[in-house]
């Protein structure tokens, strides 16, 4: 039976959670409004596409839910409800066929946002929503309707059931300003505080270090850490040094547990192995061959195959002493210190962490403490590592949230 109701449901955020929540809710013939501040949807996932769109994981479920860390337990309904498979599926149903690249990552064919974004913004108008660009959120009236400020001033909406889907804090030119922090927090909505995740960190490199090797990446080498809980971290990958510090693939999936560190201890130290493949007594073995008048760079490269930017932290972290003795030189290499001081500032970071607290959203990410109002997206508080494990969540969010409002909707008209 069709849902009838004189008011329309209201998304607002047009990001990827916002345009899923449309689409599930206007399949059942409900009339939809998404409300978004910029001048159009979609541009941090736009942003997103611009390396590579990285839209899910061909990870099996369980180590797919792993990446989640602590946030697992509230992330796997929504991923049941929705899965990596489904959403590949789904890709596919725009048209746009995917393939599995380099370590399971799920591209679209042309690796971009566009393509998709517009196959998908032309399906839902053709299911009916209405887009209302430039309409900034600025929280609810007393009366509990919304209040938008628009280019022609201040409005008033109604809506019979409202998605936030207002993204994260970073990237505010795209967008996700988190303004929305402060609007809920005053509602009395239980917030954990947005943090910079998957971003870089600086390192008191010398001018040298930062002038000669900003932008080199680092390959091949393993890092490892103990977390917060004492926990030792460690991951082989390849990292790129920049101007500040670190940044990449290596880094971003512990980026949450290094600020937490960096918040208890002031710094977070992590240990590179330059050489993972070679135990210490090996690296011993290979130094003390006899290196004549050949210079250490030199002795390195041909011993140990070690040149270029790898060498360059070898001089940037190591003093003399150590330098000269192969056993300490050795242990240096299996466990090279490199300093983080501070992450890089939010607005910087791929993801934030933080956002609504689970505990105050029922299983279809309804406000508990405000019915009819349900919630999506990277605006919950949930982490994971790049490798689309973020896309994958927020779009089954906003799926779950538009099954919400859809039983919402069958009780309420
Ligand atoms: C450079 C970069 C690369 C990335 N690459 C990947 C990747 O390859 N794979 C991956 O999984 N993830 C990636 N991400 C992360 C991913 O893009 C985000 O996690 C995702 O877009 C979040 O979706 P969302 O719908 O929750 O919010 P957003 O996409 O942030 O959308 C929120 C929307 O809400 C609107 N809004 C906010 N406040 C208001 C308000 N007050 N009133 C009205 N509208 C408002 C914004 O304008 C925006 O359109 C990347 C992010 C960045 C920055």
């Amino acid at each position: 039976m069709p849902i009838t109701t004189s008011l329309p449901v209201a998304i607002i955020g047009g990001g990827p959670a916002g345009l899923m929540a449309a689409e599930v809710i206007s399949q059942q013939g409900i009339a939809v409004d998404l409300y978004d501040a910029m001048p159009s949807v979609g541009r941090k996932f736009l942003m997103a596409g611009k390396s590579g769109l990285n839209i899910t994981h061909a990870d099996a479920l369980p180590d797919f839910l792993q990446r989640y860390g602590e946030s697992r337990t509230h992330i796997e309904p929504l991923l049941q409800a929705f899965t990596p498979q489904q959403l590949r599926d789904w890709v596919h149903a725009l048209g746009i066929n995917t393939f599995v690249g380099s370590s399971g990552r799920v591209f679209p064919e042309e690796m971009k946002a566009a393509p998709l974004l517009r196959r998908w913004l032309h399906r839902l108008r053709t299911q009916g929503v209405r887009f209302h660009m430039r309409h900034q959120w600025l929280g609810f009236a007393n009366d509990g309707t919304l209040r938008f400020m628009t280019p022609n001033g201040e409005t008033t909406m109604r809506s019979a059931a409202t998605v936030l889907a207002l993204g994260g804090g970073s990237w505010a030119r795209l967008g996700s300003t988190g303004a929305w922090v402060d609007i809920l927090t005053a509602q009395g909505i239980p917030i954990t505080p947005l943090k910079p995740a998957n971003c870089g960190f600086e390192v008191n490199w010398s001018d040298h270090m930062q002038s000669r090797h900003a932008g080199q990446p680092v390959k091949s080498v393993m890092v490892a850490f103990t977390d917060q809980h004492g926990t030792r971290q460690e991951k082989q990958g390849e990292f790129v040094i920049s101007r500040y510090g670190i940044e990449g693939s290596l880094i971003y999936p512990f980026a949450s547990a290094i600020v937490r560190l960096i918040e208890q201890h002031g710094s977070a130290t992590l240990y590179l192995d330059l050489l993972p493949d070679l135990d210490t007594a090996q690296i011993i073995a290979k130094l003390s061959q006899p290196r004549g008048k050949r210079s250490l760079s030199e002795h390195l490269r041909r011993t140990l195959g070690i040149s270029g930017i790898k060498t360059a932290l070898i001089y940037e972290t190591t003093d003399k002493t150590t330098l000269n003795n192969p056993q300490q030189l050795a242990q240096t290499l299996k466990a090279l210190p490199v300093t983080c001081q501070r992450p890089r500032p939010m607005d910087e970071a791929i993801s934030t962490s933080g956002g609504i607290a689970f505990d105050a959203l029922d299983q279809y990410l309804m406000l508990k403490q405000q019915p009819g109002t349900f919630c999506a997206g990277e605006m919950l508080d949930w982490d994971a590592p790049t490798g689309g494990y973020l896309l994958t969540a927020c779009i089954a969010s906003g799926y779950v949230a538009g099954q919400g409002v859809v039983e919402w909707m069958k009780k309420n008209s």
